[in-house]
């Protein structure tokens, strides 16, 4: 049972349990522990506010006025909470000073005081005094009992050799002053406001946001008191919260330049020293707020990977930062994102971003999907990059933002990615992607009759199978706006070797077939119940606020260009690409957009031919036959050859020759006739002297020569005949028929029936006759 004291001191408003005691021992005329020990409290550890029951006994206090004298005990911070925030949120042993609220109240200190948080008397507009003026030493909380009065310096001071105690009167000058008392005024009360709201509990979000400033004040404050310190020096103590760097963080964090290139944060946070590429937000400043972090890597945008600049929104022209808080116990922004995105960044976003062939497609779209992830996004890279597939890793999106980057276009590029990820989250996306990949998972998409009843009867050809197939991938490619390097099995198509076929087919696929699988698409979608939603869709432009796209639009793309050079001179997409100045992926995606009006290869079968067009760099594909019309037409009207003996040549089929002939307009003779040059195998007409040339021409010429090397021989018609096995009628016919082609006489004649030597014409035509075709005979048999 505590005895009931003599009087009853009742503590001013805001004083300390320690001021009190002090001030109450010393009315009582008795010590303070005495006077601790008579309220049933051990003086220490210093009594807990659980046991004021005995003190009520004691003096009459009520429970509420006993514990207002306390620091109330503090909630649970997180754990990134800086040390020096919990340290400044409890009591400390030493209590700073208002000189005239001492003078007003002697010897009475606040409990406030104790706080490092509390720099600033309200009442007085003046800062709190740290230390005694005339020795520097901080006051101690417990007052020791002894001659100094309360409100004098208690601190020991040793002169002369000498101890004796400072005993300065705390109220006299010189008193500590301030800058911007108005200034210091505001962040004083936004901290008392803060503390108070830190401490009781029943809204979480204002003590969230209370949290939040006081941890960004002291991350200020820590950095603006040890920001001169040499580096290994910088960790920051409890003591750097004083007025002046707490006055100073305040206005550093309510800065109106916030953001702005003239931001004074800046020089606290930018500095960076050569070496590898620091963290946009470095390991002193993790605790800060999201918009303390999205200020302190917008200051450091300079020196950023593209992961991080996009990661903390740092090119965007103004501060943009995250809505939600990662410890909130929310989604993940990137999450949320991935649901509702495709993987991979559709095709006119693609090329608006990148319109020449420097990255892949197959690896930039998923990585720029990757990228579209990242803003605001608390996940690790690679964590990101499964949201999209297995199939892609964090290093490859940062190698690909990277390259994509490097160029003087780089932060609009990164500003587009970022401003289309933000406004992803604030607009409707039309269409359900994960519902589509669901769909194109569980169906075939399409079966063989329904692929069949799309192909004209030419289509139905080799290679049917694999067409078949590809149809299902441009189908799952519709549906999904989905990677088939990514896809899942029946659609993917890895190999690069494949790809290019896969290419091929989409790029030569006629409008009306196109048509048909577009039908086919929407047909799925409705048998899936998918009613509500379009087709295929990418976001609308104005989404981002951009005048310097560093891409063309393809939507506004002409097709007609792309769809000649395609058609009539059968350049291959980079050829189309390269005379046109954008991408690959732009002539395909445009082709995509506009299929071709008729099949690129319309006589695509092996061993088809078609036109060469000598000047120009065509594409020439296996199996195909490549003649030049004009070529074809000298070989045939100028030196006479036979289309067999040309067909021959090129290796290809002599139907198909002839057709090939008579679409380009070479007139033909009649089959068999008499007006051919038949050479051996090997020998070009050209390469043939006059006149065996022309002894050459028309049916059975060899047969006329080898007779004409009889008569030669013989010199006598009968006798040649009897050899030939012929009529002389018969040989004198084939004599003068050649003698007409070589045009001139070849036999010297006494009489018609009877010859005698051979002209000069004649001699000539028969060491022809030897050099070329026999010798030609013999080696060639
Ligand atoms: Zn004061
Ligand atoms: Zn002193």
């Amino acid at each position: 049972m505590t005895r009931r004291l003599p009087f009853t001191l009742t503590p001013l408003p805001g004083e300390s349990f320690e001021s009190w005691t002090t001030a109450y021992a010393r009315r009582l005329r008795v010590t303070t522990s005495e006077l601790t020990r008579a309220l049933g409290l051990t003086a220490d550890p210093p009594p807990a506010v659980t046991t004021p029951l005995t003190v009520a006994d004691a003096t009459g206090l009520t429970p509420r006025t006993f514990a207002a004298m306390f620091h109330p005990p503090l909630p649970d911070l997180p754990p990134r909470t800086p040390d020096a925030l919990r340290t400044a949120a409890t009591a400390g042993r030493t209590s700073r000073f208002c000189p005239t609220c001492l003078a007003e109240h002697p010897g009475r200190f606040a409990l406030a005081w104790q706080l490092r948080w509390t720099f600033f008397c309200l009442d007085h507009g003046q800062p709190l005094a740290d230390r005694c003026p005339r020795c520097g030493s901080t006051q101690p909380v417990r007052h020791p009992s002894g001659r100094t009065p309360p409100g004098h310096c208690t601190r020991h001071v040793t002169a002369a050799a000498t101890t004796t105690r400072c005993g300065f009167d705390l109220t006299e000058p010189p008193h500590p002053t301030c800058a911007d008392p108005a200034a210091a005024h505001t962040a004083q009360q936004l901290i008392d406001r803060s503390l108070a709201r830190l401490r009781l509990p029943p809204d979480a979000t204002a003590r969230h946001e209370a949290l939040a400033t006081l941890t960004d004040l002291t991350i200020l404050a820590a950095h603006i008191a040890t920001n001169d310190r040499p580096r290994r020096q910088r960790t920051p103590v409890a003591g750097d919260l004083r007025a002046d760097t707490l006055l100073t963080a305040y206005q550093l964090l309510t800065a109106p330049t916030a953001g702005r290139p003239d931001d004074p944060l800046a020089p606290l946070v930018a500095h960076h020293s050569a070496g590898p590429r620091p963290l946009a937000v470095p390991e002193s400043w993790k605790s800060a707020s999201p918009s303390l972090t999205t200020r302190i890597a917008h200051s450091r945008d300079g020196f950023l990977r593209p992961i991080e600049r996009l990661r903390h929104a740092t090119t965007l022209p103004t501060l943009h930062p995250p809505t939600t808080d990662p410890t909130s116990g929310e989604p993940d922004p990137a999450v949320l994102r991935a649901a509702r995105l495709p993987d991979q960044l559709w095709p006119v976003w693609t090329i608006r971003l990148l319109d020449d062939d420097s990255l892949e497609p197959v690896t930039f779209r998923p990585a720029a999907i990757a990228a579209l992830l990242l803003p605001h996004s608390a996940l690790r890279l690679n964590q990101i990059t499964a949201l999209v597939s297995d199939q892609i890793t964090g290093g490859t999106v940062a190698h690909q933002l990277g390259k994509l980057t490097r160029g003087p276009a780089g932060s609009t590029t990164l500003r587009i990615l970022t401003e289309l990820a933000l406004a992803c989250d604030t607009h409707p996306i039309p269409i359900d992607y994960t519902r589509r990949r669901h769909l194109a998972a569980t169906t075939e998409l399409i079966d063989r009759a329904t692929w069949r009843s799309f192909l004209g009867p030419g289509e139905l050809r080799r290679g049917h199978r694999r067409r078949l197939d590809f149809a299902r991938s441009y189908l799952y490619e519709l549906l999904t706006d989905g990677n088939l390097a990514i896809a899942s099995p029946p659609y993917r198509i890895v190999d690069p070797a494949r790809r290019p076929a896969y290419h091929e087919f989409v790029l030569g696929m006629p409008a009306p077939l196109a048509d048909d699988l577009t039908s086919h698409a929407h047909a799925l979608l409705l048998h899936a119940g998918v009613t509500d939603e379009p087709l295929r869709w990418a976001p609308p432009a104005h989404w981002v606020h951009t005048h310097d796209w560093p891409g063309a639009d393809l939507e506004h793309t002409d097709p007609a260009p792309i769809h000649d050079l395609l058609t009539r001179q059968h350049r291959s997409p980079q050829q189309v690409a390269e005379t046109l100045h954008m991408s690959t992926e732009h002539v395909r995606q445009a082709v995509r957009l506009h299929p071709l009006p008729r099949p690129l290869y319309p006589t695509h079968r092996a061993g088809a031919i078609l036109p060469l067009h000598p000047d120009t760099s065509q594409q020439h594909k296996p199996g195909i036959h490549y003649v030049d019309p004009t070529w074809l037409h000298e070989q045939y009207v100028t030196w006479k050859r036979t289309l067999a003996d040309i067909a021959d040549e090129i290796g290809c089929v002599y139907s198909t020759l002839r057709a090939f002939a008579e679409k380009h307009g070479i007139p033909l003779r009649p089959s068999g006739g008499s007006h051919h040059i038949h050479t051996l195998t090997g020998t070009h007409p050209s390469q043939l002297p006059e006149p065996l040339r022309s002894a050459l021409t028309g049916h059975q010429a060899h047969l006329r020569l080898e007779r004409f090397t009889m008569i030669v021989r013989h010199s006598n018609l009968t006798r040649a005949a009897e050899e030939a096995g012929v009529t002389p009628a018969s040989l004198s016919e084939q004599l003068t028929y050649l003698e007409r082609v070589c045009g001139g006489t070849l036999m010297r004649r006494h009489h018609p029936r009877r010859l005698d030597s051979p002209t000069e014409l004649g001699q000539a035509l028969h060491l022809q006759i030897e050099a070329h075709i026999l010798h030609d005979t013999t080696s060639h048999p």
